[in-house]
């Protein structure tokens, strides 16, 4: 299970602005599509609509070949799991905010999507700083941190789904290589979509989206791409 389609999309957040001219792609249960294109042309919104965060005003999103409207949010939240490119975190440890994508995991397995994620040295430390008896504070997390958390917190969650919104896009390059393994195995034989800006970084997809202004420009493997340039 985990098939996604999206069949003739469209959607705008005003009505003067069409964001999704008409996008349809699948991505058969198990596989990995990435959808790359410039900035602005509506990547991040397909993973929104994914979510449900908005509807769609045409066509439909549909997940094992149920409409996601037909679907309960409880449903949606446990199929999907997503990295997005700007982590929120509550306000508490970050072992809170990683176990919030398995509620019930047990100690040692927090600690093993947290070493995998590189955050295990401080998975007690608060958001904005560190929980210490004397009240002294630390340092934030960097927007790289953020992301790790949402990293470990998938990886601990595991889903049938995962959409990974330029999931490594704040790391620098030496840790982003390994936090990237680290997601290659959560991916793997799960249904995964992959948002992108480069194409180098989605070589192994099964099928890459070009999305340009709203309306997919391009299709196909990355060395079928390669050709037509
Ligand atoms: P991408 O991920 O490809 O950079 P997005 O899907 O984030 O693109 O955004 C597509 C367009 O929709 C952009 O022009 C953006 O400004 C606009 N947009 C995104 N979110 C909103 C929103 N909540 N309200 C209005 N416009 C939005
Ligand atoms: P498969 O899982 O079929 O071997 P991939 O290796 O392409 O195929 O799987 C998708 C993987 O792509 C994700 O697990 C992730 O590690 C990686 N990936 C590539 N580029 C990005 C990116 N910009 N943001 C997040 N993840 C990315």
């Amino acid at each position: 299970t985990g098939r996604v389609e999206f069949r003739d999309v469209h959607f705008d957040y005003d009505p003067n602005r069409q964001i999704l001219k008409g996008v349809s792609f699948e991505v058969p249960a198990g596989k990995t599509v990435a959808i790359v294109g410039p900035s602005g042309a509506g990547k991040s919104t397909i993973s929104r609509l994914l979510f449900r965060f908005y509807d769609v005003q045409q066509g439909a999103v549909l997940i094992d070949g149920q409409d996601v409207r037909e679907v309960t949010q409880e449903s949606l939240r446990s199929a999907i799991g997503m990295v997005p490119q700007d982590t929120v975190l509550f306000n508490d440890t970050i072992a809170y905010n990683i176990r919030y994508g398995r509620p019930g995991a047990s100690d040692e397995d927090v600690q093993r999507a947290a070493k995998l994620a590189q955050i295990d040295s401080f998975i007690e430390r608060l958001p904005d700083g560190y929980r210490s008896m004397v009240g002294e504070r630390g340092l934030k997390l960097s927007g790289g941190e953020k992301q790790r958390v949402a990293i470990a917190r998938t990886i601990l969650k595991a889903p049938p789904i995962l959409v990974l919104d330029e999931a490594t896009s704040a790391l620098d390059s030496q840790t982003e290589q390994e936090i990237q393994a680290a997601l290659d195995l959560v991916s793997k034989g799960r249904t995964t979509i992959v948002i992108a800006h480069r194409l180098s970084t989605v070589i192994s997809a099964d099928e890459i989206i070009v999305l340009k202004d709203g309306e997919i420009a391009e299709r196909g493997t990355h060395p079928a791409l390669l050709r037509k340039k």
